[in-house]
């Protein structure tokens, strides 16, 4: 039966020459047309796995597919239908936009109407005779993805494309990236060790800590860990009174701006201090509960010593 999954990769392991062990069991599961997420600190694995999946680290242990096909078997085959952009991007400075996608047209062999029309996907189609060592770093970005883009790939791996931009070139390059899906249907990996940087443009994500995965699934699988409530929250005439009230039944109460927070409770036990409270005469305004957001739920997941 034919998988859905445009990029398994099952039980890899990877240990350096150095000795240290960086990769174990890594099984990743990257849906046909998803925007993957692989997120994870600094010295995570996330290199290594993108290098292993593109053939640029040979495979020790463990399997990738892609494309349904091995990659041990079929490299050549699947390697001509992925783009990539990993470690520095390869440009000439001393050449333009265009001739630096001539040189890569001939080395793909594709038709040179495809330069222009790579330029335009990812908006520089009009930087003419400037050179790409005058580009801003965002331009150069775009420019490298315009040549992973060369050869019309089904899927896109980017190993931190939005490292070292401001905020307008992190949003130019997610807007690529959300587009080339959309309108092309191009499959896209994309590694970062921030979550805010590709929270929006997410549809899948993988999370790897210390070479393993500890988190895989959808946006909203992970949205939904989200719904836990982190505290509750009382809003009160009297914080002082209150908090003495509030201590008595529930351990761990604290002030904090203006309110008394407490770890998450049961609502039976939210009445029972709101009882107290008013039985105390202290007048209570609002009882909300906080919940995690998304970063404080990545951040649990890749805690240090969380393993
Ligand atoms: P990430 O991309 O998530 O930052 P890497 O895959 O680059 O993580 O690194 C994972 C671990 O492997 C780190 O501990 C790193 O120091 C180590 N590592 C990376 N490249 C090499 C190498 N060529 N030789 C030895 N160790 C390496």
């Amino acid at each position: 039966m034919q998988s859905n999954y445009c990029l398994e990769t099952t039980d890899v392991c990877y240990q350096y020459a150095s000795g240290d062990v960086v990769l174990r069991r890594v099984n990743l599961r990257v849906p046909q047309g998803s925007i993957y997420a692989f997120l994870g600190p600094n010295g995570a694995g996330k290199t290594t796995t993108l290098r292993l999946i593109l053939g640029l680290l040979k495979v020790q242990q463990g399997q990738i597919t892609i494309f349904g096909k091995s990659l041990v078997k079929d490299r050549i085959e699947i390697l001509r239908r992925i783009g990539s952009l990993i470690e520095s991007p390869s440009l000439y400075d001393h050449l333009t936009a265009s001739e630096n996608l001539a040189v890569w047209q001939k080395i793909y062999r594709c038709s040179e109407s495809r330069i222009r029309e790579v330029l335009e996907l990812v908006g520089l189609p009009n930087t003419g005779g400037k050179r790409a060592g005058r580009f801003s770093l965002g331009m150069k970005q775009r420019l490298s993805i315009a040549v992973a883009l060369l050869h019309s790939p089904s899927l896109l791996i980017l190993d931190e494309p939005t490292n070292g931009l401001d905020p307008h070139g992190m949003i130019e390059i997610r807007e690529l990236l959300a587009t080339l899906n959309r309108e092309r249907g191009v499959t896209i990996v994309v590694s970062s060790h921030l979550l805010a940087e590709i929270e929006k443009l997410a549809t899948h994500l993988g999370i790897i800590h210390r070479g393993e995965v500890v988190f895989q699934g959808t946006m909203d699988d992970l949205r939904e860990q989200r719904q836990q409530v982190a505290a509750v929250c009382f809003s009160t005439i009297n914080d002082e009174k209150a908090l003495g009230i509030i201590s008595r039944h529930i351990p761990g109460a604290r002030r904090e701006n203006g309110k008394i927070v407490v770890p998450p409770i049961s609502d039976e036990q939210i009445a029972r201090v709101n009882q107290a409270l008013v039985e105390g005469r202290v007048d209570v305004h609002q009882i909300a509960v906080r919940r995690n957001d998304l970063e404080t739920v990545f951040m649990n997941l890749v805690a240090e010593g969380s393993r």
